[in-house]
């Protein structure tokens, strides 16, 4: 597979006017990204991150998965993304030499004849991320371990995963300090100018967040959505699949599982509420049905998830200034989407190539 972050500037590209340095606010997931594919094309990077406001991306999951769970459909650009992501992730393995994903497949039981005829249908469409799974060995292990359901077969996503996100954040944060182009501070334009000489085209990445929707109202289209999720032991489980249901089941390694996400676009509190525990439970016990007495050591997590009107990032110029750019609206696809537009913004920033206008910032 072609490295997807050896971006070439193609014969049509036109080169930048002077050495750029670029400066991101925020090194959450997007931030981050983008500041690596930034440094990898050779620019140098200023990032800020406040770390006490908290963040989306220090409760993600991080897990990706290709297609639509209700309408098994792929999601926006997933067939190109899904590449980007997995080269992206792998290069950062290479570079970090930490193991960062887990390349897991998801599980879904299938309990009406017509969900089975529906996975059926579906997957001859998209035959290299379906599967189904019936009478086969892990078919029936799966059974035993759900007996509490009546399970026709097991619709099968292949290609998801899901990424270390911590780990994956902490490695880029610890290089970054190193390097000494961290500044873990609320970000201050007028520092800033200190640090650029001349000769030096400077650009700012607005990768904030929910914070850019909440401290200036700036992406009034945006749509923010809480997300709570729980972190539990249970033995006995599996740890070789994602679960899916009424919620996702994520194996963490050992007895330990994440499970969520709760959906909540009128309620945004970065902090976890009863109401969103209360419901996580019942989801949760619905579930597992005669596994839920086993569940131990439960822990609550919550944050806010930058999403947007239509499921799309928002990715490009700044409409009310030249050097300003927008890096934001990842909703719950962080992990997916990130690294394919953090490629075209570059390529966009620095080669003045056109970005996908899907995901415009004043759109
Ligand atoms: C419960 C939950 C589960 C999720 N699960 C998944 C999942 O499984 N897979 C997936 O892909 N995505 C998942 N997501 C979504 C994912 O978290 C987001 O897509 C992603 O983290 C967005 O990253 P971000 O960098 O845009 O925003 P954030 O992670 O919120 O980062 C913004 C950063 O900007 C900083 N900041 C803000 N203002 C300033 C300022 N003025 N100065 C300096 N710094 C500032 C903040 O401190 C923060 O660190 C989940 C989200 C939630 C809430």
């Amino acid at each position: 597979m072609q490295a997807s972050r050896q971006l070439s500037s193609s014969q049509d590209s036109k080169e930048p006017d002077s050495k750029p340095l670029v400066v991101i606010v925020g090194a959450g997931l997007a931030g981050t990204i983008l500041g690596r594919t930034l440094e990898s094309q050779g620019i140098s990077i200023q990032i800020w991150d406040q770390p006490n406001l908290g963040s989306a991306s220090q409760v993600a999951a991080g897990i990706w998965c290709p297609i639509n769970f209700h309408r098994l459909i792929p999601g926006w650009r997933a067939e190109e993304a899904v590449h980007k992501m997995l080269d992206f992730f792998a290069e950062e393995e290479r570079n970090f030499e930490i193991p960062l994903m887990h390349l897991v497949p998801y599980w879904k039981p299938l309990q009406e004849e017509e969900q089975v005829a529906h996975w059926r249908r579906k997957m001859e469409e998209y035959p290299d991320w379906l599967d189904i799974s019936e009478g086969d060995q892990e078919a029936q292990a799966m059974k035993r371990i759900c007996q509490h359901w009546d399970v026709k077969a097991w619709g099968i996503v292949k290609a998801s995963g899901w990424l270390n996100v911590e780990q994956y954040l902490q490695a880029c944060h610890a290089a970054w300090a190193l390097k000494g182009c961290f500044v873990q501070e609320l970000y201050q334009e007028s520092t800033v100018s200190d640090v650029f000489g001349e000769g030096h085209s400077k650009m700012i990445v607005d990768a904030r967040g929910f914070y850019a929707w909440k401290e200036q109202q700036s992406l009034s289209a945006m749509r923010p959505a809480q997300g709570e999720l729980v972190e539990f032991e249970l033995e006995g489980w599996p740890q070789n699949i994602l679960f899916k249901k009424e919620l996702f089941i994520q194996p963490l390694g050992g007895q330990r599982f994440r499970a969520g996400a709760t959906f909540e676009w009128d309620r945004l509190s970065p902090v976890p509420t009863e109401e969103g525990k209360a419901r996580l439970n019942a989801d949760l016990h619905k579930m597992l049905g005669p596994w839920w007495p086993k569940v131990k050591n439960l822990t609550y997590k919550a944050g806010i998830r930058p999403s947007s009107h239509d499921r799309r990032p928002y990715v490009g110029a700044d409409p009310k200034s030249s050097n300003r750019f927008v890096f934001n609206g990842f909703g719950a696809k962080g992990v997916l989407l990130a690294p394919m537009m953090a490629e075209e913004l570059t390529k966009f920033m620095i080669h003045h190539q056109p970005l996908h206008p899907e995901a415009a910032v004043g759109r």
